[in-house]
């Protein structure tokens, strides 16, 4: 004949239940986040974080310059505005002559 469990054992096995299924719902929502930051990175890679068009990716001299194809900003990544800052001056006349309407 089975026992039947005491107070402290029902106690410890709701609250085993109640860890089991709290981590489940955590999981639910680590996945719903990382889910969601997909879903921004992907409607938003490559647009512009002013006005959300296109941007054109252009390499000069190894530093990938990114410029809106509508309200014309310039955008860089990690590291890349340092390295505009370290070209000459003559470098930087060429980086923007790149951009310039003709
Ligand atoms: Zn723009």
């Amino acid at each position: 004949m089975p026992q039947k469990p005491t107070e402290k054992e029902e106690e410890y096995i709701a609250r085993m239940e109640y860890e089991r299924l709290k981590k489940i719902e955590e999981e639910k929502h680590k996945k719903l986040a990382d889910d969601e930051k997909k879903k921004l990175k992907e409607l938003h890679f490559m647009r512009c974080p002013k006005c959300g068009m296109d941007l054109i990716a252009v390499d000069y001299k190894g530093i990938e310059v990114d410029k809106c194809s509508d309200c014309e900003g310039i955008w860089l990544d990690a590291g890349e505005l340092e390295a505009v800052s370290k070209l000459e001056k003559s470098g930087l006349d060429k980086l923007f002559s790149v951009f310039s309407q003709k």
